[in-house]
């Protein structure tokens, strides 16, 4: 079953043409007819998003997001931003290498008539079609905030374009729907081995601090993210600073004994922070390359969670922090995401097990969510499993079966389109 099948069921209902339609004179249509169904959706700007290691914001502000006192709240925080943090924050940006992304489109100049004096409009079928699509997206655990944006891109996309012919329809609905997915993913991407490359001529080690809740796959992600970098021939020592989680510790050993890592750990309990810190200390005095923090995620207990992490990250300044997010989690790994992010402000996230049935809505809301990218993906869990997260591969596999996957048309993307 495809991840569109219900709204592509109620979309193939449309036999009368002219119930999605009104006739009126139109306006110039353009040359590009592609032209006529886009819109240019607006990316979330950084400090929407942002906030930083240091705040002493409760947990709660996160549910007011988008209210005036949470509104105050950011305008104040980013006031009294010190400059120091903020240099260092902006030092780090600029050294993650650019990825130029790809994006997905169907192209549909051929298919409509310019001469056509008829439009697509908001009549009662196409309110119908689109709630189709509302409920086919949130029920493959696609973020509100997501699927809102889609229905708005949809609509400015559609309503108002020059109807096409009867058959026609469905493929200019599937341009549409192409195009709105595609945006939500269309955040600054960079490129995780290059990033660490280009890290690594300015000094050593490089540091890489995981976050996450427990479950996601912390700790098989750092042994997959170390057994790349050995791979390559870097030296990598693994800090295990999840000191909490029974297991963790012994878990992250037996990895790296098996990557051919080294592993820095403490006993159960002990300080994670340290834990981090002993590791940098001894990768500096034996020269490794990188530095991969594992750590805790027990989210019963957030703000003492938070808490432990800023100090870890405190200590262990990072190059490179990643949120680990569960792809089966859905929609909770997007919520887990925009918390991560209000308190950590990571670098990018890591999508662990696409390779499960999981529905595809938290890939497609996390960087709309957090207006960070998917960098890497988990595609199951053996070590070589971890794959650079390309949006329109991603996008290509999720829509085969809905959509012949010979019509798309892979395009450079301009971030800031
Ligand atoms: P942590 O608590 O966040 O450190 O999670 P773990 O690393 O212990 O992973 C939890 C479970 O998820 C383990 O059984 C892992 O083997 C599994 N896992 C992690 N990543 C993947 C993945 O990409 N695909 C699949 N299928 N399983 C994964």
């Amino acid at each position: 079953m495809g991840f569109l099948s219900r709204f592509r069921r109620s979309a193939k209902t449309l036999d009368d043409i002219g119930s999605i339609a009104s006739e009126e004179d139109l306006t110039i249509v353009p040359e590009n007819v592609n032209e006529a169904y886009e819109v240019k959706t607006s990316p979330i700007s950084e400090h929407e998003v942002e906030s930083e290691w240091e705040s002493t914001e409760m947990i709660d502000s996160i549910h007011l997001d988008r209210d005036k006192k949470s509104q105050k709240l950011m305008e104040r925080k980013q006031q009294s931003q010190k400059i120091t943090k903020k240099a260092s924050i902006e030092k780090r940006r600029l050294k993650l290498v650019p990825r130029p992304s790809q994006g997905l489109s169907i192209d549909i100049d051929h298919l409509v008539d310019k001469k056509s004096r008829r439009k697509i409009s908001a009549t009662p079928t196409f309110a119908k079609l689109m709630s189709e699509l509302e409920i086919t997206l949130l029920e493959a655990d696609m973020g509100h905030a997501a699927v809102d944006e889609v229905l708005t891109a949809m609509r400015a996309r559609l309503i108002g374009a020059p109807l096409p012919k009867k058959g026609d329809l469905e493929r200019i609905i599937d341009s549409a729907l192409i195009g709105a997915l595609d945006s939500l993913l269309r955040v600054s991407y960079w490129d995780f081995d290059q990033t660490v490359q280009s890290l690594m001529k300015d000094e050593i080690p490089i540091i890489i601090m995981l976050v996450g809740v427990n479950g996601t796959g912390k700790t098989t992600t750092a042994a997959k993210i170390s057994h790349r970098l050995v791979q390559e021939g870097l030296s990598v020592v693994l800090a295990a600073a999840d000191t909490f989680r029974a297991g963790a510790i012994d878990q992250l050993n037996d990895h790296a004994e098996r990557i051919g890592a080294r592993c820095i750990r403490s006993q159960r309990g002990g300080d994670s922070a340290a834990v981090a810190r002993d590791a940098i200390d001894s990768a500096v005095a034996k020269g490794d390359d990188v530095v991969i923090i594992d750590t805790a995620g027990r989210m019963q207990n957030k703000t003492n969670l938070m808490q432990e992490l800023k100090k870890v990250h405190r200590v262990a300044s990072p190059h490179i922090v990643l949120f680990v997010g569960d792809a089966l989690a859905g929609n909770d790994a997007v919520e887990q995401a925009k918390t991560f992010q209000s308190f950590l402000n990571f670098d990018g996230a890591v999508l662990s097990k696409l390779d499960t049935d999981a529905r595809g809505g938290a890939a497609l809301s996390i960087a709309h969510a957090t207006n960070k990218p998917i960098v890497l993906a988990g595609v199951g869990q053996g070590y070589d499993d971890l794959i650079d997260f390309e949006p329109s591969n991603f996008l290509t596999q999720l829509l085969s079966d809905d959509m012949d996957p010979m019509s798309f048309t892979i395009v450079a993307r301009d971030q800031n389109e």
